[in-house]
This record gives C-alpha cells, structure tokens and sequence, in this order.
C-alpha cells in the first residue's frame, strides 16, 4: 500500500450529541471512567509528516487544544452533517498562527453546502477576521496530499482583515479572489488537466467599489491537488471509500494500513477490495438495534467478521451501549461467539493508533 506509516489519535468517539448527553442522568452520562466521555467524532492522523484532521465537528475547539495540536496540512470530510462540520469556523485561529487558508477536501455536495451555511466565509466585503478557507473537491478516487512548507501567503491588516500581496507589493482582500470555480480533483490514472467546472459566477471587478487589480492566482474555492504520486515525489495518497449514511453518500478514509470509517450505513461490494491488508479498522455504531443511518453493533461486527483487519475499533458511540469496561466484555464475548478473529473495542478520546 502506498505511504508509510499513519498513527491515527481518536480526538472524538461519540455520536452526534456526544456523551454524556445534556441532561441526561443515565449510568454512562454520569459515569466516573474517562473512556465514557465523548465529544463529537473526529480524528487526527499522522502520516509521513502531515497532520491531517478528518472532521470539524463543534467540538473541533477543545479537541485542538487538548491535543496541543497548532497546525494542520489538510481536513477531510466525510459528509456535511453539523456534527462533522460545525467547528469549521474556529480554523480561525490557524489561519492566524499558519498565516494561511485551512485546506478543506470534500465531495462536491458538501462544498455546495458549506457555501449556503457559511455565506459569510465567501463574501465580498468579508467581516475581519472570518475563516480562510480553500475547498478541495475529492471524490471516491484516491488522491494525494502534499505538505506545504513554504511561507503562509495572509498578512493580517489590523481591523480590516487578511490579504495577498501583489507582485507590485499592493495588498488585496482575500475576499477579492475571482476563483469561485471548482476544479475537479484530478486522481492517480486519471488524463491530465482536471476538468472546471462554475459553482457561481463573481461579479466583475469592474463593478466593484475599488481600484481593479488583476485577478489573483489564489484560489479561494477549490484547487484539485489530487493526482499521480511519482516516484521519490513528497506527498501520500488517501484512498477515500464510499458508503452510504442512510442515503447520503459519505466518504471514509484510508492512510496505509489503518481504515477510518464513520457515519455509514451500508458500504458497496466494490468498496471492500480498498479495505484489504488492514491493521486497524475503525467503524461507527450508535447502537443494538437497527439503525437507518448507522451501523448497528451486529452489522458493525459482520464487517469486522468480513474485512478481517487485526483490529477493530468502534467509534460514534453513544450512551445506549455500556460502560467502558462492561461493553470491552459484551464485545469480547460477541466476537468469541461468532468467531471474529479482528479484536473488535470500543474507541475512546485519546486513544492512538499505529
Ligand atoms: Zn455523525
Ligand atoms: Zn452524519
């Protein structure tokens, strides 16, 4: 498998409320183990030198700084629901220290999304201060991320907000970027020269208040980096696997030998031959029973039963299952009993993998 070695930190195991739930009294809301806090799910992996962060959720503030996490090279998402996305806006705070725009990568109809729910992220003039952003539309096609070790490209101007420097040395507001296109990720086998596609037209500068500038060559929404890692080239390669939350398409994420996977319901046949060879597979489940949007425990286990990592581990989980040491038992049992060979465990914050 392409890439070295990934080491995976759980920043969040829990389901979209997280745990303990508000006022909820209940044995796991009020237990003492720390293993039974949980905020919203999400996932720092570490991998051949980039920090990537897969989801934003609300908790996405507490989890940057319990971790003493201060810089990170890209966030995936694996869909658009506010548990996964409703932090985005504290990369604020990044941006300020990076001197640079959070590189986000999403499938297209999370993008489109974002644009609706953040409209103060993309409009022009911006309030000071509010989030840089650069979108990535990614697919189910492998891509490759890439560090970026250069300089930030934002001066911050007090009370005004972010800019890009011209050659000429003038600055221009972020917000000024005519790139309000998306360019389609380009991935490994794929014909050069991605194709472009218009989300929505910016207005002419000419009809804008201020002195033209040229056009900037700062893409604000979406750049496609995806495409074919040469040999001896720096970068890694995610390969994304498809799956469905109820309806919705989701994406999960490979990095080597450890599989992230949240927020599905069912995952295609011809998604499986990307979960092979796996040392650790993460899963969600919320609970016994049926669920239309997740896994539930015996589905979750036919997978681990079926994809045969060495380890499984289950993540958004919510207070319907156990205690931490009484559900590591059930699981252990279960597994026994339907002759699971993958150790299959409850994910708790904190946790790294490798
Ligand atoms: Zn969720
Ligand atoms: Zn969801």
């Amino acid at each position: 498998m392409k890439g070295g070695r990934a080491r995976l930190t759980f920043l969040g195991t829990g389901t979209s409320q997280g745990v303990p739930i508000i006022g909820c009294k209940c044995e796991v809301c009020r237990s003492a183990d720390e293993r039974d806090k949980r905020f919203r799910a999400s996932v720092f992996v570490e991998y051949d030198g980039l920090n990537i962060l897969v989801d934003a959720g609300p908790d996405f503030r507490m989890q940057m700084l319990r971790h003493g996490i201060s810089h990170l090279d890209a966030i995936l998402l694996t869909h658009n629901h506010k548990d996964h996305t409703g932090g985005l806006d504290d990369v604020r705070s990044l941006n300020y220290i990076d001197r640079r725009a959070a590189e986000i990568y999403c499938e297209r109809n999370v993008l489109e999304d974002l644009i609706r729910e953040y409209p103060y992220v993309f409009k022009f003039p911006k309030y000071p201060g509010a989030p840089e952003w650069r979108l990535h539309v990614i697919d189910e096609r492998p891509f490759v991320l890439r560090k970026d070790s250069s300089a930030g490209e934002l001066e911050w101007v007090h009370d005004i907000g972010y800019h890009y420097r011209l050659p000429d040395g003038r600055l221009v507001p972020t917000a000024r970027c005519l790139d309000d296109r998306i360019e389609i990720a380009e991935s490994p086998g794929a014909s050069s020269g991605g194709s472009t596609a218009s989300l929505r037209e910016a207005p002419p500068l000419a009809s804008r208040s201020e002195a033209p500038v040229p056009p900037l060559n700062v893409p604000r929404v979406a750049v496609a980096t995806p495409s074919r890692l040469a040999p001896g080239d720096s970068g890694v390669t995610v390969i994304p696997i498809r799956g469905l939350h109820d309806k919705l398409p989701v994406l999960g994420f490979r990095f080597g030998d450890i599989a992230y996977i949240t927020d599905m319901s069912s995952i295609p046949d011809s998604e499986f031959p990307k979960l092979e060879g796996l040392k650790h597979l993460t899963l969600n489940t919320v609970s016994y029973n049926k669920h239309h949007s997740h896994f539930s425990l015996g589905e979750t286990l036919r997978l681990a039963g079926r994809i045969r990592p060495e380890h499984t581990w289950l993540t958004h989980l919510s207070h319907s299952f156990p205690v931490h040491e009484r559900f590591c038992e059930n699981l252990a049992r279960m597994c026994a009993e339907q002759g699971i060979h993958s150790t299959v465990r409850p994910a708790y914050d904190g946790l790294t993998i490798e």
